[in-house]
């Protein structure tokens, strides 16, 4: 592509993402279609000659548009929002250009100084120790993989990294510590590493859905009577269903007893920490042995940004580490590799729009708009509390309300999750607002997480009308 044609369809586009940013709450925020109505209008087969960029940028309006759920729509309420911000997008635009690999510091001296930079100003802005080192990973799955795997390595007696764990009788086996409400992307870790569904112990929860720590000593003293190997507990700062956040001063105070790998799991709600008066959250995370945080959540980061902290990098290298002669270099200690301390070879230049956002924002302009975020939240929490046909389901430490509707006199629980059900397909089909939900208990619960940079308190005033207007509807459905 010659650069004048560049230049021209590059301002063409751009124009197109500012209106359609600037106009984005006149599109659905789900789309109206089903299963196959995208791939039916596509092609079957691909185009055997180039085609125009104008016929391209057309077919984005017809084709890929009517089958978009908006992430960046301000009233997009559902899962853990992501919103891209302009100077992410610009910054994951800049970081395509230079579509540079930073497998190594050679490879890209400026793409691992600046994710080591940026990365120390996360961690600086989430006030966790100077000892603490991070890498990026597309997401917090991939995060807490590498975070397993360094657990894993860390039984050095075990010569896991030389000798496997298949066939070998002498080896105990491994327990990992997880609560009822941890995330499925640590079960995943967890099969992948080798430890089976067996070795993961699920430990249960308080009336807050918050992990007991009796319950986890009581466990651990249990496997380790029957020939298990404790070796790691996982503890939640933000559940994914209610943003519960487990006791990580008493988790870590048995993990460190028991000598056991800690790892959080802070994906979504470590960033609330970001504001000063919310730092408390993060109360143990030092004694951490890695931490997981995602940018690309609540940090206006696009997507394919989470970040794993550890303080204990060496470990996490020895479980990677393996240069292959073509990627030996001469710079010894002094410069990172990233390569060595995960799976992944090539790595994008992900620190640019992590750097882009922070310095647009500061620290403050981050802060500012999550400290909106919670007094958004309690408003809504105050509606639901002052509304005779809704309820709260559990408590909101953070910003994400779990709530569902009981019409008076209603006590079928079977009924009231079918109810609950149907209002929020009702809500979502409305296409004015998205909502997802969880289950808590035997309970069907709708929840709200206001975590978007373009939510405002119109947006929430105007999810609680579309609720409250048609909950009759659908109860009227119910007869
Ligand atoms: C979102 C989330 C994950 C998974 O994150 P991905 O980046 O999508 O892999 C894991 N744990 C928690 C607590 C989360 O909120």
């Amino acid at each position: 592509m010659p650069a004048e044609q560049f230049r021209r369809h590059g301002h063409q586009l751009i124009d197109w993402v500012a209106d359609f940013l600037k106009a984005i709450e006149n599109h659905p925020v789900f789309p109206n279609v089903n299963p196959g109505d995208i791939r039916r209008r596509l092609p079957p087969s691909p185009p055997q000659k180039g085609e125009a960029m104008t016929d391209i940028l057309a077919d984005v309006d017809r084709v890929i548009m009517p089958g978009m759920t908006h992430w960046n729509h301000p009233r997009f309420f559902a899962y853990f929002t992501s919103s891209g911000s302009g100077p992410g997008i610009l910054g994951d635009l800049l970081a395509t250009a230079f579509n540079i690999n930073g497998m190594i510091w050679q490879s890209c001296p400026a793409a691992t100084e600046l994710e080591e930079v940026t990365l120390d100003w996360l961690r600086q802005m989430l006030g966790l120790p100077g000892n603490f080192w991070g890498i990026i990973f597309d997401g917090a799955s991939n995060s807490t993989l590498h975070a397993l795997a360094a657990a894993r390595e860390q039984l050095v007696d075990l010569q896991i990294r030389e000798r496997g764990m298949s066939g070998r009788n002498e080896l105990p086996r491994l327990r990992l510590y997880i609560s009822e409400y941890t995330h499925s992307s640590i079960d995943k870790a967890a099969l992948l590493i080798g430890i089976g569904m067996e070795g993961i112990r699920r430990i249960p929860v308080d009336d807050e859905f918050r992990l007991q720590p009796e319950a986890l000593a009581e466990a651990i003293a249990d496997d380790r009577r029957e020939g298990w190997l404790p070796f790691c507990a996982v503890a939640t700062i933000g559940t994914t269903s209610c943003t519960s956040i487990d006791p990580v001063p008493a988790i870590a105070e048995i993990c460190n007893r028991e000598n056991i790998w800690l790892h959080v799991d802070a994906a979504h709600g470590g960033i609330a920490a970001i504001v000063p008066e919310m730092r408390h959250i993060l109360a143990g995370c030092d004694r951490a042995d890695s931490f997981v945080v995602n940018p690309h959540k609540w940090m206006f980061v696009p997507m394919g940004l989470s970040v794993l902290f550890t303080r204990k990098p060496e470990v996490l290298r020895r479980a990677f580490s393996l240069v292959p002669e073509y990627l030996r270099t001469s710079q010894g200690d002094e410069a990172t590799n990233y390569m060595d301390y995960g799976i992944p070879l090539g790595r994008r230049f992900r620190s640019l729009k992590l750097w882009f956002v922070m310095r647009y924002f500061g620290v403050e302009g981050i802060a500012k708009r999550i400290r909106e975020h919670f007094r958004l939240a309690q408003l809504f929490v105050e509606w639901v509390e002052a509304h005779p046909d809704f309820e709260l389901m559990a408590p909101v430490p953070l910003t994400t309300i779990c709530f569902r509707a009981h019409p008076q006199g209603w006590v079928d629980e079977i009924a009231l999750n079918r109810l609950n059900e149907q209002l929020m397909h009702a809500i979502n089909r409305t296409g004015e607002a998205f909502l997802s939900h969880t289950k808590l208990r035997e309970w069907f619960v709708i929840r709200l997480v206001v975590s978007h940079l373009r939510v405002t308190e119109a947006d929430l005033r105007r999810l609680w009308e579309i609720a409250q207007a048609k909950l009759p509807e659908v109860l009227a459905s119910h007869m």
